[in-house]
């Protein structure tokens, strides 16, 4: 097999691990981000995607392992000798230089010539809608317009890989998802290698070829958006992914459901549980209702386990009961220790 592919060479981590003075970050990371590809590092505040992040360009070097980038090793370059691109949460735009200026800070740095300079800025700010603000200050920007300056100053560097941290979390709901396709679109016109941090389950599972799942500093599961909803290989993982989660009830609650004998946890999500079919039958009581207009959240008790369904049924008063079908194919089996059960 090959490292390299015309969008560039993988990001290989091999046995990474980071450690603080007062914590353990990352351990045992062994993860290859494939070159061309759109990889989501996902998992909850503390969980060590950041501090990946920063080891992959450079920012603050590994306790232990090698990061390569296809065949070279590079986690002893300092980080402007890396070939990769960074856009950080803050943007970090120079506030005294106009907008022209601050996308081609690098390419000016590096000392490239004027002429390849005035070519390049033609481009990017053609590609990315800011023609008109090439004048202006940073501060005479809106939050989506500064976002798209600092994409433009990492794509004008036309390097092959880009890192992007939390890039989205300073701007409303309505221009998030906006810039999460012109992102993703962006990516995919140029085949880069994408390496982008999120807390976000919904920007990861909209943008990702694949995600790296983390959880206190260790990789969960890595998949891609699709076999991580369909296939989670933990609690966590099955608990992290899907808006409402997996519901996961303790196997006493589920007695009469067929399971491997290792079975601690049976998980089933709420949009796969079915008023009618073929399945396991159960009866609940209905809690409350959410209302969301196209369907309903209805929250259920399952002998003292809750039980979350989504359904597009009639208004359900509280305490009534409720007769519903488990599909044995919609059925999740968890171990003690939180591992998926072969079925
Ligand atoms: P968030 O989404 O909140 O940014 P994260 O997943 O990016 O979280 P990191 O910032 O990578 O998490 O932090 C991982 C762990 O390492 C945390 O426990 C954090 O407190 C610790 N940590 C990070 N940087 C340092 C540092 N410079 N010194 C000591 N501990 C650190």
């Amino acid at each position: 097999m090959t490292n390299r592919s015309p969008g560039g060479a993988d990001v290989r981590l091999c046995d990474i691990a980071k450690h603080f003075a007062s914590a353990t970050a990352l351990e045992r990371i062994d993860v290859t981000l494939p070159a061309g590809q759109f990889s989501v590092l996902l998992g909850p505040s503390g969980c060590g995607k950041s501090t990946l992040l920063r080891l992959i360009a450079g920012l603050d070097h590994p306790t232990r392992g090698e990061i390569l980038l296809g065949d070279t090793r590079i986690d002893q370059l300092p980080p402007k000798a890396r070939d990769l691109s960074m856009v950080f949460q803050s943007y970090a735009l120079f506030p005294h230089l106009s907008v022209a200026e601050n996308i081609l800070f690098g390419l000016s740095v590096r000392g490239t010539a004027k002429a390849d300079q005035a070519a390049r800025l033609e481009r990017v700010a053609a590609m990315m809608g800011l023609e008109a603000l090439l004048a202006r200050k940073p501060a005479e920007l809106s939050g989506g317009q500064q976002q798209r300056v600092a994409l433009a100053r990492a794509v004008v560097s036309e390097r092959p890989v880009c890192l992007m941290d939390e890039p989205l979390s300073n701007l409303d709901a309505k221009l998030r998802a906006e810039m999460r396709s012109e992102i993703r679109a962006l990516q995919q016109r140029l085949g880069l290698t994408m390496v982008y941090v999120t807390h976000d389950q919904v920007e990861a599972m909209t943008m990702a070829d694949r995600i790296v799942v983390m959880n206190a500093g260790r990789v969960e599961q890595v998949a891609t958006p699709r076999a991580l909803y369909a296939r989670p290989e933990t609690i966590f993982v099955a608990s992290f992914i899907g808006t409402p989660p997996m519901n996961l009830v303790p196997r006493a609650a589920l007695a009469d459901i067929p399971a491997p004998k290792a079975t601690a946890t049976i998980g089933i999500r709420p949009e796969d549980i079915a008023q009618d079919g073929d399945g396991h039958p159960i009866r609940a009581q209905v809690r409350g209702v959410e209302y969301l207009g196209a369907d309903q959240l209805v929250a259920l008790d399952l002998g003292g386990a809750r039980l979350l369904v989504r359904q597009s049924g009639h208004a359900l008063p509280p305490g009534d009961a409720l007769a519903l079908v488990l599909p044995a194919q919609a059925l999740h089996f968890f171990d003690a220790a939180g591992h998926r059960l072969p079925a």
